[in-house]
Parts: structure tokens; C-alpha cells; sequence
């Protein structure tokens, strides 16, 4: 029987293995078409000699820059090339507290009928001000031309479309907010397609829709060669710290959907994001996807569906399955009662006892309670020797596939070593009932709680129940009571093999883009998912025989090892895939102190950084209430110009009103100008939890602005202005706190001092991110309450 088993097994593995590699090459961008392919079709290279023409000079483009009005003004005349009429919107937006001056590029391709409704395809310009942002977004702005040049050659669609090239999102998605607020095309667009990257390799995932989910899935389903998507990509995003000008489009209630592609994210944000590093693959499944996905909405007969929800996923980027997420629950619910009735028929039939399922489902959670402690203890092993960044940074590293190798060893160990301690008392029936039936109910609690997860618990369950069933046909025919527990015959197998293909292969995609999306946090998950899998093949396990029980066990621990040992002995960072390290220097002309500051993501200093200036060992807030950390060291005087707060008109007493306070409360409320004296291009007020701010306005030259401020951990308050104006911005603000305020002001330009001595001496695994390099001047204001006259 044992060698019955150890067939089972042998033919589970090699099949889980097979899903494997089916994964690994489905999951891939297409080739990219030439530069001379067919005019109608989408051409990476097209697309890629725009991109170098763009952003490869490699210069960063804020919103507000010099480089990003160059990059505006050649976006524009490519597009009248085309034969459009591109149109430029500015105007003074604020969005959670950041506010900036973004300029949109707008350009319209009529329909073939008079209906107004319109489709709209956008992508941003904009860049961080670390990198030149080839890949986010230059590549998506690239594809839009491509397009555009397409669709200006094809009969016009049914709805017209508008073309948007935001500016600002990096800043905070303020060139969205604009043309939604205030663009007059923002209410005849009813769907957008959205092209953004957090990375810059891989295939184009389509992670979020507009609420008429059932409607857009279907449309998805028919227009897409290549889908690569599923309805967990959605929970994954929204536990994610990162926006994008979606965000904006779907609370104006556009339908449509957002694609980006997450590859090589350890160059997202970072001067690495450059138009040598632009995959071609990538830029071509992105253009594939925009260009089927906007013909489909522009061609749909009505942009107006009802909101539904629909779950779906693709089958190994060929097919997409869809069903009503309605129906999740009942689909559940049914394969649970399908999974009781063949439990009470083995039980019944004397197959299998109360005790064996009992004892089976102890080894199912034993075993994933274990495999997932073992895989984070590993985690916080590593963290803790500095091997691996602290979780709350960026925590990728350079060699992560002895990670990979590692959490998926855990997984099968724990699976092994859970059969192999229970094997006798759980037996194959034991194992088989309580892992089926966790899942069952795994799927019905998933169904109720994220049904966009449901699919994968569900098709598992299922895969159980409707495996299983010619064997109970069989058991209920035989008239004798027999303990049928030989795991070789065909019907035996079917229930063990059936669920542990079908779950493997649900969760392999889910995998593949795991770690890009969530760093270190991805290897217990992925344990955690794996055994949900390995729970599966429990029945084998314990069928097979003890020897290869054993064997099964010191190669998943031998795995599991080495894979530990190769991420202790490799190199956390390399020079392409480096730390992120951002160097600034700080001058603060009240307290006199200048500061070099330095914030690593590993939260460790690098030698030679500690040998360029006397770095404290220990970090501390960047500000006062400020959530991030940096190491400080002394630094040179520079006597920069300081940031200018100015009381424009004497304190006044305001009664409040507002949600924030009850009516009647009285509130002080200072009318203030803010100004950056050595034309930095961005300044910050901090206002201190004290404060209680309950209003804020921005006088702009469109009129009032009125704005909610982001909210640091401390209760401290953030007004965050980008492409400072020359002349500075007014606002009011009203206080309800006690009084005086002292509020922290400062203004930073995208560059560091000093001839860059101590950039010099970032290390070649480092490199600057995000915001990048800063100066940054730093000033303390009190505002008293008004003078007693
Ligand atoms: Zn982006």
C-alpha cells in the first residue's frame, strides 16, 4: 500500500511541479513588435523611440520643473503632428493637504455620433524628483502617443475620446484632481483607462475596475489577447500604500480600468527608472492592454452599467473566468454541503472514523500554524542580523529567490512533518475530509469577509467534492463495510489529486506577484498560501510510505536551509537593485544649527558614509512630529535665505461650525502668506496636534481653495504646497487650540550643497529616491492671538 501511496505522491508533486513551470512562462510580457510592424498595431518600439526622445536625458520632471515644461511642450507637438488640437489646463488644486499648480495636456478625438458620452485614456507626465521616471510614467505617456497615433488612422469609435496627460501625480494625484474638478470634458467622460508602473519590467496587471465591475469584466474578457488579472489584485492594492490618478477617476464615478505593470520595483522611484532600464515587453503588453481595453468602452453601445461586483481571475494569461460575486456565498455553501454528505458517507461506509477526521484536522492547522511561525520567525531572524530591511521601508532586496525557495520549503516541510507525526491516526480519509472541508469553510468565510479572495478556497472545496464523488459511487455499491484506504486505485486518487492541481493552480499566479507587490511581508504569506495548498496533499502524505515521508522531509529542509543560509550569505543591495539612501541638508536660522541628514532604508549606516561626516549612531524625526527617521551629523553653515510666514492682517475670532467642531465653538483665524525667498520648489507648514486646525483656505488666482490637511501619526498637521509659486501663496487658517501656535515652516529644493562630498560617498548599492536629495531650510513661527487695542 505504501508504494501505492508513494505513487499518489510522486504523481501530485511532478503535476504541482508542471503548474509551476506552466506558471512561470504564462506570467510573462509578449514580445515587443518592431519598429516597422503593421501601422494599425501597437509597436513597443514605436513606443520606445518616443520614450528616449522624452526621458532620455535622464533629467527629472516634477510638476512645476523646467524638464517637465519641456517634456509638456514636446508631448504637445507630437500630438498636433497627429493632426489633434492639444489644450493645456492649469489652475491651483489641493488634494489631502498638498496643494501645487499642476498643467494637464488635454487633446479629444471625435465620435462617430453625436453622443456625448466619452471615453478617456490618461497616463501622467509627471516624474519624482528622483529619477526621470521612464518606466512610471514616461512609458504609459509613450503608449498613449502610440495610440494615439493609431486610433487618429482607424474609422472613428462610437464615443469620442479624450486624451489626459496629468501633471502632479507623484506630488498627489493633483492634475487628476484638476481635470476632474474642473475641466468641462470632466462630465462627459464616463470611463477612463488608466496606464501607471510600480516597477520597470513585467506584464501589464489589470488590478482595478470602476464600480460596474460585472459589466467591465465581461468587456475585459472578450477585448483582452493577453488578461492577466484577478479580483484579489484589488484587496492586495487597497493594503497598499501607493495611489494613482484612478483613485481620482473612480471617485468622479468614471467606469474603465487601471493597468500597471510591478517588475523590478526596486527601481521604481529611483534615478534607475530610465529609459535604458524601460523593459520593451512591458511597454508592449501595456500598450496591447490600453489600446483593446479603450476601443472596447469607446465602442461599447452604453458606458452606463449598473454597479455590480464580479469575481474572476485568468486562466494562465489566456482566459478569463468571471462569475457574479453573488454567487460566492451560495457556491460555498454548496460545496461545503456536498463535502459533509460524502464525509457522512465515508463515515458511514466505516472508511474513515469521527477520531481520524479529528485528528486530521489537528494536522492541517498544526501544520500551517507551524510552516507560517517557522517562515516569520525566519523573517525576524534575518531583519534582526541586518540581512533584511526593517518592514517598514522599502524591504526588497537584490536576491530574493532563495526567499522564494525558502517559504515554499517551509510550507512542504510543515505539510510533511504534520503527515508523518499523524500519519497513523489521521490516515488518508482522516486527512482527506479535514483538509476538504477546511477549505470548504475557508471558502465560505472568504466569500462573506473579501470575496474578491473566495475564488481560490472555492475552486479547491469544490475540486474535493466533485473529485471524490466516483469513489463514494463505488463505496455506496459495494455492499461490504471495508476500510477502503488504498490511495492507488483511480478513484482514490481522483479525491487527493483532483484539489491539489486545482488549488496549486489558482495560487501559482497569485504567487508570481506576490513579493513585487508586498516585499519581505510576502514570504509568511506565501507559507501561509502553500500550506493552504500542501493541505491538499495531507491524504498522500499520509498514504505514502514512512521512508519517503522522511525523504520528502529532509529535502524540504534542506531547502528551506540553504535558502536561509544563501540570503545570509548573499548581499542585502546591489548597484541594480540598490538601497534606498536620500541625503539632506537641513539649516535652521533661528536655532543656528545646520544638519546633514541621512535616511536608509535599512535603518543602518553605511561605512562610508559614517567616515564622510560624524553621523549620531542613533536616528531621530526628520521634524518635530514628523514620522520619518534620519541619522544626523554636523554640517557647514550655508546662511540660506529662510522660508517667509507672514500675518497678513491681525488675528481674527471666527465661530466654527464645521464638522471637525460644534457649532458655536470659536476658533482664532489667521490670514498668512507663505513664500520660499531662495525660490525653493516646495514649502511645508507643519501645525502642531495642539493646534486642532478646523479650516484651512488657499486664496488662489481662480478663487478660494479650501483643502483638508494630512495628518501625521503624531496628530501633527501637514500643509504641503508643490510648484511654489515666485510670489508665494496666501491661505487662512483657523486654530481652535490654545493660543500662541508655534508652527514649523520650511521649503525644500530638489538638490544637495556642498559640491555633493557626501553624496559621493553613498555607497555604488545606494541610491537616492522618491523626493531625492534635498536642501532644506527649516523656520519656527509663532502665531499669538490678536494684540489687545
Ligand atoms: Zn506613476
Amino acid at each position: 500500500m505504501a508504494a501505492a501511496g508513494n505513487r499518489g505522491l510522486a504523481l501530485a508533486l511532478a503535476g504541482i511541479a508542471l503548474l509551476l513551470t506552466a506558471t512561470l512562462a504564462a506570467y510573462r510580457p509578449p514580445a515587443p513588435l518592431a519598429a516597422n510592424a503593421s501601422p494599425d498595431a501597437f509597436s513597443a518600439y514605436r513606443a520606445a523611440a518616443i520614450l528616449q526622445d522624452l526621458v532620455g536625458d535622464g533629467i527629472p520632471h516634477p510638476i512645476g520643473s523646467p524638464a517637465g515644461a519641456r517634456m509638456r511642450e514636446a508631448i504637445v507637438k507630437r500630438l498636433a503632428a497627429l493632426g489633434y488640437a492639444p489644450r493645456l489646463q492649469s489652475g491651483f488644486v489641493c488634494r489631502d493637504g498638498v496643494c501645487g499648480n499642476p498643467v494637464n495636456i488635454v487633446a479629444t478625438l471625435g465620435g462617430s455620433t453625436d453622443d456625448k458620452d466619452a471615453v478617456m485614456l490618461a497616463a501622467h507626465y509627471d516624474s519624482v524628483p528622483a529619477g526621470p521616471g521612464a518606466s512610471d510614467d514616461g512609458a504609459a505617456v509613450a503608449a498613449l502617443l502610440e495610440i494615439a497615433r493609431i486610433l487618429a488612422a482607424r474609422p472613428r469609435p462610437l464615443h469620442p475620446i479624450v486624451l489626459l496627460l496629468t501633471d502632479g501625480e507623484e506630488a498627489g494625484l493633483l492634475g487628476a484632481t484638476l481635470f476632474v474638478q474642473q475641466h468641462p470634458l470632466s462630465k462627459q467622460v464616463k470611463a477612463a483607462v488608466n496606464l501607471d508602473a510600480r516597477g520597470t519590467s513585467g506584464p501589464s496587471l489589470m488590478f482595478e475596475t470602476g464600480t460596474a465591475n460585472a459589466w467591465l469584466m465581461r468587456l475585459y474578457g472578450s477585448a483582452i489577447a493577453r488578461p492577466i488579472t484577478n479580483s484579489l489584485y484589488f484587496v492586495v492594492y487597497k493594503g497598499l500604500p501607493n495611489d494613482t490618478d484612478f483613485t481620482v477617476f473612480k471617485a468622479a464615478a468614471y467606469q474603465g480600468f487601471n493597468f500597471a505593470f510591478i517588475g523590478d520595483v526596486g527601481r521604481y522611484h529611483t534615478p534607475l527608472d530610465s529609459a535604458a532600464n524601460a523593459s520593451p515587453s512591458s511597454i508592449q503588453h501595456q500598450g496591447d492592454n490600453a489600446l483593446a481595453a479603450l476601443s472596447a468602452l469607446a465602442n461599447s453601445p452604453t458606458l452606463h452599467s449598473p454597479i455590480a461586483e464580479s469575481i474572476f481571475f485568468d486562466g494562465f494569461a489566456r482566459a478569463l473566468v468571471v462569475w457574479p460575486a453573488a454567487f460566492a456565498l451560495p457556491a460555498a455553501l454548496l460545496s461545503l454541503g456536498l463535502l459533509l454528505a460524502e464525509a457522512a458517507i465515508l463515515l458511514r461506509r466505516g472508511a474513515v472514523t469521527l477520531r481520524e477526521i479529528m485528528w486530521g484536522g489537528v494536522g492541517a492547522i498544526c501544520m500551517l500554524v507551524v510552516g507560517v511561525a517557522l517562515c516569520a520567525g525566519l523573517l525576524v531572524l534575518l531583519i534582526a542580523v541586518g540581512k533584511l530591511p526593517p518592514r517598514d521601508g522599502g524591504s526588497w532586496i537584490s536576491q530574493p529567490v532563495p526567499m522564494h525557495v525558502a517559504a515554499a520549503a517551509i510550507a512542504l516541510l510543515a505539510a510533511a512533518g504534520a503527515s508523518h507525526w499523524l500519519a497513523q491516526r489521521a490516515t488518508f480519509w482522516g486527512y482527506w475530509a479535514a483538509a476538504a472541508l477546511l477549505g470548504a469553510l475557508l471558502s465560505v468565510a472568504s466569500a462573506v469577509i473579501i470575496p474578491g479572495a473566495s475564488f481560490v478556497p472555492l475552486l479547491g472545496a469544490a475540486a474535493a467534492g466533485l473529485g471524490a464523488l466516483p469513489f463514494m459511487v463505488s463505496v455506496i455499491r459495494s455492499r461490504a463495510r471495508s476500510r477502503t484506504t488504498d490511495a492507488a486505485a483511480p478513484t482514490a486518487l481522483l479525491p487527493a489529486l483532483l484539489p491539489a492541481l486545482v488549488t496549486f493552480a489558482a495560487l501559482f499566479p497569485l504567487l508570481r506577484f506576490l513579493y513585487p507587490a508586498l516585499g519581505s511581508l510576502a514570504w509568511p504569506v506565501s507559507t501561509l498560501l502553500l500550506g493552504l495548498g500542501a493541505a491538499t496533499l495531507l491524504p498522500l502524505l499520509a498514504a505514502a510510505g514512512d521512508r519517503a515521508r522522511r525523504q520528502v522531509i529532509a529535502t524540504a529542509a534542506l531547502f528551506a536551509v540553504g535558502g536561509a543560509l544563501f540570503t545570509l550569505g548573499l548581499p542585502t543591495y546591489s548597484a541594480d537593485w540598490p538601497e534606498r539612501i536620500n541625503l539632506e541638508y537641513w539649516w535652521d536660522p533661528d536655532t543656528g544649527q545646520s544638519h546633514y541628514l541621512a535616511r536608509c532604508d535599512s535603518r543602518r549606516l553605511p561605512a562610508a558614509l559614517t567616515a564622510a561626516a560624524r553621523f549620531d549612531p542613533v536616528p531621530r524625526p526628520r521634524f518635530a512630529g514628523g514620522g520619518s527617521m534620519a541619522f544626523y551629523a554636523p554640517a557647514p553653515k550655508l546662511e540660506l535665505a529662510a522660508p517667509e510666514l507672514e500675518l497678513r492682517a491681525q488675528p481674527d475670532s471666527v465661530s466654527q461650525s464645521t464638522a471637525a467642531s460644534p457649532a458655536g465653538s470659536s476658533a482664532t483665524r489667521y490670514v498668512l502668506h507663505l513664500r520660499s525667498l531662495r525660490g525653493a520648489p516646495e514649502a511645508l507648514v507643519v501645525f502642531p496636534a495642539s493646534a486642532q486646525v478646523v479650516d484651512i483656505v488657499l486664496a488662489t488666482a481662480s478663487g478660494p481653495v479650501r483643502t483638508q490637511l494630512s495628518r501625521l501619526w503624531s496628530g501633527a498637521t501637514l500643509l504641503d504646497i508643490v510648484s511654489l509659486p515666485d510670489a508665494g501663496v496666501a491661505f487662512s487658517v483657523d486654530v481652535a487650540g490654545p493660543l500662541p501656535v508655534t508652527v514649523q515652516v520650511f521649503d525644500q529644493s530638489y538638490d544637495f550643497p556642498q559640491g555633493g562630498t557626501l553624496q559621493r560617498a553613498r555607497p555604488p548599492y545606494a541610491t537616492s529616491s522618491q523626493d531625492g536629495d534635498l536642501t532644506v531650510v527649516h523656520r519656527t513661527v509663532s502665531l499669538y492671538p490678536a494684540a489687545d487695542r
